[in-house]
């Protein structure tokens, strides 16, 4: 694509800082928001500019502090008990509000249920447009200071790179697991400034009574331990094995296309290009190959161990650790090993 001429933009100066909106439930961050974090304050070096964080909720001063740690210059912090648990209305109105007073050039969410639901209803109240699901983001220096939002695009076989040249803010929602947070500094110092919900409780129709957890579900992105079978596994009753691994070094179970295509474990669990990008501390890889597809979902995990019968498997030029042998040997024998410590 043909880069954009400073002569043929509007003028923009008066928009200026990155902008991250923590996302948060019952005062517990998502990794995603640290990670945006991470990679907002790039672009904000880059571009010369602040990077402004936005946390919302009902009792959470922590996170605005963890936010200056994890590379905010500033936070606006919104607490208030309408605020208790997420809905559209009254989250997209402290937003927009945030956003037409302090005018940022970039506004990124992670790419969560909560974010594109929130990130879709404040573009359509602003005269922007919104990149959906990034998994790279770079911007170019001044004067343009485009966005360069890219994410798969036509069944993840292309890159498609997104510029909004027409409009500010421009905003993105990322994928979680795909860019890498900083470590929290606590010597860090930033300016911290509370802000108001205009909304009363009267004017919101909806009312959240309950959250009843999904069996299925799993938190993969969030998770430090994950066990992932692959088609190596034989069928779906080996996953019981990994579950037990999982269970023991408290982590979850996760899974590569293969396995999930042979209906073996369902779709939340796999990993990889067409499913989740994870960053746990450790990645144990069982009977999976290591096709590239995969690779690129897990790779960036801090510690990966491969068990495989197969000593050419691609899996082992990623993995830290290598175990050659039959999984139905080791998977239980690991087990074994890690109850006794
Ligand atoms: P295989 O490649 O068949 O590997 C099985 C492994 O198990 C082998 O290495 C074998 O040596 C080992 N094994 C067998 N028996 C044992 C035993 N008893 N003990 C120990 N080891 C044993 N794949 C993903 O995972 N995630 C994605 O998101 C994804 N997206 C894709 C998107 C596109 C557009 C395309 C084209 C492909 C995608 N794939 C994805 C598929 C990917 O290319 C591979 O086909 C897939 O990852 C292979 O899964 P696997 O490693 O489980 O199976």
């Amino acid at each position: 694509k043909k880069a954009a001429q400073p002569n043929d933009m509007p003028d923009w100066s008066e928009y200026r800082g990155v902008l991250v909106v923590v996302e948060q439930r019952d005062g517990v961050a998502k990794s995603v928001s640290w990670q945006l974090l991470g990679i907002g304050r790039k672009l904000a070096e880059k571009l010369e500019v602040e990077t402004i964080a936005l946390v919302m909720g009902h009792g959470v001063g922590h996170l605005a502090e963890e936010a200056i740690q994890r590379g905010a210059d500033k936070v606006y912090i919104c607490d208030d008990p309408v605020l208790s648990v997420y809905r559209t209305r009254p989250y997209s109105r402290v937003c927009l509000q945030l956003i037409r007073d302090i005018k940022p050039e970039i506004v990124l969410m992670g790419a969560t249920y909560t974010g594109r639901d929130l990130a879709g209803a404040i573009a359509t109240h602003l005269p922007t447009g919104l990149t959906a699901d990034t998994t790279q983001l770079d911007v170019e220096p001044h004067p343009s200071r485009l966005l360069l939002a890219s994410r798969p695009a036509f069944s993840e076989k292309m890159v498609a790179t997104i510029l909004c040249k027409q409009y500010r803010p421009q905003m993105a929602t990322a994928r979680a697991g795909v860019f890498e947070a900083l470590p929290r500094d606590p010597s860090r110092k930033g300016e911290i400034i509370p802000i108001t919900c205009e909304m009363k409780e009267e004017e919101i129709a909806a009312r959240v009574l309950d959250f009843i957890q999904d069996e299925k579900r799993v938190n993969l992105e969030d998770a430090d331990v994950i066990v992932a079978g692959g088609r190596g596994l034989g069928g779906p009753g080996p996953f019981r094995l990994l579950k037990e691994l999982a269970d023991a070094l408290g982590g979850v179970v996760g899974a590569s296309r293969a396995a999930v295509d042979a209906g073996w474990i369902g779709h939340e669990h796999q990993v990889g290009q067409t499913g989740h990008t994870v960053r746990p501390k450790l990645y144990i890889a069982v009977g999976i190959s290591g096709a590239v597809q995969h690779l690129v979902g897990m790779q960036n995990a801090d510690v990966i161990v491969a068990i495989n019968k197969d000593p050419d498997a691609p899996i082992f030029k990623v993995a830290h650790f290598g175990v050659v042998g039959d999984l139905f040997q080791i998977v239980p024998a690991l087990t074994e090993e890690v109850k006794k410590r």
